[in-house]
C-alpha cells in the first residue's frame, strides 16, 4: 500500500508549533508576529486565498491586516502602502496577492517590498540567497515540499529528483533547494518543461517526481517509476456536475491510476496546498523573530 502523504495534518502540526512559538516570542520579547496583505481588485480566487491566509493568522494568534484597493488604483498608491508597511514595527511580513491589474507593474511592486519582510520569498535578494545557500526567506510552496519530505522522512540525498515545471515560484527555486550540499537536500536534479520532447523518458527515471505544471492528469501510471515518490503541486479546477460548486480540484497526476505504483504520493487537494500557507506563517514567525536577517 502506498503512503498517502497527508499535507493537511502536517500543516496543522506546523501551525500548532507556530502558535506556541509565537506566544513565547510575545511573552518574552513583546513581539507579536504580524502579516500585511494587499489585495487589489475583486478576483474571487484571490479573495479566497487571502481569506485562508488571514484565517491561518487567526489560528496561530498572529496579527494581520488586509488592505483592499480597487481594480483602478494607481501604482503610486500601491507603492505607498508597501512603503508604510516596510517601516511599520508591527508588520513583519508583507504579501501582495497576485495577479495585479495590468496598469500596475508587478515586478516594481515585488521589488518595493523590503527583502527582510518578503515572506513570499519572491524578491530577487531572497532568490539569490536561496541559490547561494545563505539564510533568507524561502518561497512558500518549495519550502512546503521540502518540509513534507523532511517530516515524512523521505531522503533525497543521492536520489534522482525530476521536477516538471520551471516557474519562478515553484520549479526553479525548488530545484535550487534540492541540489544544495546539505543533509536534507543533496539530490541529483533534472528539470523538465515544454522543451522536453519526450517527457516520459525523464519522469520514468525519477526516484522522486515533482510535478508543477497546471495540466490535469498529465502524469499517468506509465510515466512513473515503480516504488517512487510522487509530489503533485498542480491545482486544477475541472467541471464536476455532482459538486455544489460545479467543479472539483485535481492535480497534474492521475492520482487513482498512479498511486499503487508509488512508495508515497501526495493527493490533491490535501497534499502540497496546505503546506504553502503553513510556510507563509513560518516565514512570518521567522521574520518577527528577527534572526533570518539578523535584525536585532
Ligand atoms: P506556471 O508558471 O504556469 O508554469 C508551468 C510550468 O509547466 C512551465 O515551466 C511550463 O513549461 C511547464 N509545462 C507546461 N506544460 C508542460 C508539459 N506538457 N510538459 C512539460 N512541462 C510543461 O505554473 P506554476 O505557477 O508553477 O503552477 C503550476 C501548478 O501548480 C498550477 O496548477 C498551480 O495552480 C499549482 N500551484 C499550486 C500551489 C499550491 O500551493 N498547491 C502553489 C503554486 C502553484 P515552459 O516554462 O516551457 O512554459
Amino acid at each position: 500500500m502506498p503512503i498517502i502523504i497527508d499535507g493537511k495534518s502536517i500543516s496543522a502540526q506546523i501551525l500548532s508549533e507556530l502558535k506556541v512559538k509565537g506566544s513565547q516570542l510575545e511573552a518574552q520579547h513583546g513581539v507579536r508576529p504580524g502579516l500585511a496583505v494587499l489585495l487589489v481588485g475583486d478576483n474571487p480566487a484571490s479573495e479566497t486565498y487571502v481569506r485562508n491566509k488571514i484565517k491561518a493568522c487567526e489560528e496561530v494568534g498572529f496579527h494581520s491586516v488586509v488592505e483592499r484597493l480597487s481594480d483602478f488604483v494607481g501604482e503610486e498608491n500601491v507603492l505607498e502602502r508597501i512603503h508604510n508597511w516596510n517601516e511599520s514595527k508591527e508588520i513583519h511580513g508583507i504579501l501582495v496577492q497576485l495577479p495585479l491589474p495590468k496598469q500596475i507593474d508587478e515586478q516594481k511592486i515585488l521589488l518595493a517590498i523590503s527583502p527582510c519582510k518578503d515572506v513570499d520569498g519572491f524578491h530577487p535578494e531572497n532568490i539569490g540567497r536561496l541559490l547561494l545557500g545563505m539564510p533568507g526567506f524561502l518561497p512558500c510552496t518549495p519550502a512546503g515540499i521540502m518540509e513534507i519530505l523532511k517530516r515524512t522522512k523521505i531522503q533525497v540525498s543521492g536520489k534522482h529528483v525530476v521536477i516538471v515545471g520551471r516557474s519562478n515560484i515553484v520549479g526553479k527555486p525548488l530545484a535550487n533547494l534540492l541540489y544544495q550540499k546539505t543533509e536534507e537536500a543533496n539530490a541529483v536534479v533534472t528539470i523538465c518543461h515544454t522543451g522536453a520532447t519526450n517527457l516520459k523518458h525523464y519522469t520514468q527515471q525519477a526516484d522522486v517526481l515533482i510535478v508543477a505544471v497546471g495540466a490535469p492528469h498529465l502524469i499517468l501510471a506509465d510515466d512513473v517509476k515503480p516504488g517512487s515518490v510522487v509530489i503533485d503541486v498542480g491545482t486544477n479546477r475541472v467541471p464536476d456536475p455532482t459538486s455544489k460548486t460545479g467543479f472539483k480540484l485535481v492535480g497534474d497526476v492521475d492520482f487513482e491510476g498512479v498511486k499503487n505504483k508509488t512508495y508515497a504520493i501526495t493527493p490533491v487537494p490535501g497534499g502540497v496546498g496546505p503546506m504553502t500557507i503553513a510556510m507563509l506563517m513560518q516565514n512570518t514567525y521567522l521574520s518577527a523573530e528577527g534572526k533570518v536577517f539578523n535584525k536585532y
